[in-house]
């Protein structure tokens, strides 16, 4: 197992839950809201139960820049 964790942020301000982002992830790491939030869009979301691999697929294929994918580092052992 690799020890690289990746975070993933969904900005759902600039959301607009097109589920491109859903689509293209290799681990079904994303999902669409079932409620809609205050705009009244279906938020793409993130699993907490699924790894992300850092592919990039998402922020990629994202047409409005709502994905964010932050590499967490592991801690150092001593
Ligand atoms: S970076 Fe890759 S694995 Fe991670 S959520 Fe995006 S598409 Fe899925
Ligand atoms: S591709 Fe972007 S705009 Fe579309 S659902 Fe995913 S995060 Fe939202």
């Amino acid at each position: 197992m690799s020890d690289k964790r990746f975070e993933v942020t969904i900005l759902t301000h600039f959301c607009k839950g097109c589920g491109l982002c859903v689509e293209f992830c290799p681990e079904g790491k994303l999902y669409i809201e079932q409620k809609p939030d205050m705009r009244g869009i279906q938020a793409a979301a993130v699993r907490a139960d699924v790894d992300c691999t850092g592919c990039l697929q998402c922020a990629t294929i994202c047409p409005d820049a709502a994905i964010e994918i932050v590499r967490v580092e592991a801690p150092v052992s001593t």
